[in-house]
């Protein structure tokens, strides 16, 4: 799709136009990658964080209370994984400087060998050298979002991105070490332009991915962007906003922009809209969900944005996980798909133009 035809669907209010979208990226949705929403276990595995993010809950200025799960703890949610049937864990965290190049390869070592389960990493900027330990003791996925493809606004919010690395570059790095790789941006960051939106649009054909992540911004209001907008947001007129609609559109259009990947309806965007968010999206190009397995008390403490979820963590036992899951099948079916199973991998294979 062109810049002036994204343009117009991120702009339209005319039901029928929208009707169009949603018919057309859910049939493209079921023609390229099916029926199955692939489900993958979220394990947030350390809230400690070196990074200052602007928009995130964990940056290091923050004094909060922050915890790492232990390598026996990780084990026994990858288990809780392949109980409830789900073929992917995830293990996603801020950059610890504790979750070291062998800690981390040691994990992935034990949870290869003891499951079937694909290993999708999601642990930050990091060198060529650990991504290829981290591959090569079995990691299958990498997600490292762009978070927006303006380079002014992402350095305006990534304030110590210099000692970081260029995240396009570790996006074509782990492609060619033969991770699937994905990645994706907020909807509605202050400062964030609707041309900045359709430019994040027509960024992802061209990067070799096969995840597309895409969430609304949520202010958390202890960080310099929840507590100060007005310095950051582009004049009134300009400044995008989430709204749920927005984020079903940009969805549907990524589902038009890379027909073949594998797209997760975002706990952000049920958080947004807890009563349709991840339904709807489901229905308007996503095809993955990934419920949360990280034990209550380590979840609590995950606090990118406010959520629902996180609040109730501290009280909720191990149960609550298993309810959450019985309810997702039930909702699942009763849009008419199926929950898949395996691994769930990405079939397409990303070619150079
Ligand atoms: N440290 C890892 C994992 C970050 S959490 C990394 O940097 O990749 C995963 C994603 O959550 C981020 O990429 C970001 O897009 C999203 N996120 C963080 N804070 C958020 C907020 N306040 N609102 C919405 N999404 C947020």
């Amino acid at each position: 799709m062109n810049r002036q035809q994204l343009q117009n669907f991120l702009r339209t209010t005319d039901p029928e136009a929208l009707e169009l979208l949603w018919l057309t990226a859910d049939g493209m949705r079921r023609c390229e990658v099916g029926d199955a929403i692939h489900l993958r276990g979220l394990c947030e595995i350390s809230s400690i964080c070196s990074r200052r993010c602007l928009y995130c809950g964990l940056r290091a200025d923050r004094q909060i209370k922050r915890d790492r799960m232990s390598m026996s703890e990780i084990l026994r949610a990858a288990e809780k994984a392949v109980e409830l049937g789900y073929g992917t864990i995830v293990l996603q965290a801020g950059e610890d400087p504790a979750l070291s190049r062998e800690w981390v390869a040691q994990v992935i070592k034990l949870i290869k060998d003891s499951t079937d389960l694909a290993i999708t990493l999601s642990l930050g900027e990091q060198s060529n050298e650990t991504l290829r330990e981290w591959r090569d003791a079995g990691a299958d996925r990498y997600l490292l979002r762009f978070e927006t493809s303006n380079p002014e606004l992402y350095r305006r919010i990534h304030p110590d991105s210099k000692k970081g690395r260029n995240r396009l570059d570790q996006l074509w790095a782990m492609h060619e070490m033969g991770y699937q790789v994905g990645s994706g941006f907020m909807i509605g960051v202050p400062g964030q332009t609707e041309n900045d939106l359709v430019n994040d649009l027509l960024a992802l054909p061209r990067l070799p991915l096969k995840m597309i992540g895409i969430g609304p911004y949520l202010p958390h209001p202890d960080t310099p962007l929840g507590q100060h907008p007005e310095l950051y947001l582009a004049p009134p007129e300009d400044q995008v906003v989430a709204t749920p609609l927005l984020v079903w559109k940009v969805i549907a259009l990524a589902r038009l922009q890379v027909p073949k990947s594998n797209i997760p309806a975002t706990t952000a965007l049920a958080v947004l809209d807890e009563q349709e968010g991840r339904k709807l999206a489901l229905q308007r190009g996503a095809n993955v969900v990934m419920p949360n397995i990280t034990p209550a008390a380590q979840r609590s403490l995950y606090d990118i944005y406010p959520s629902k979820g996180r609040a109730e963590a501290a009280e909720q036992t191990s149960d609550a996980m298993t309810t959450f899951d019985d309810q997702l099948k039930r909702d699942i079916a009763s849009i008419g798909r199926t929950v898949g199973t395996g691994r769930g991998d990405a079939l397409w294979s990303w070619k150079e133009n």
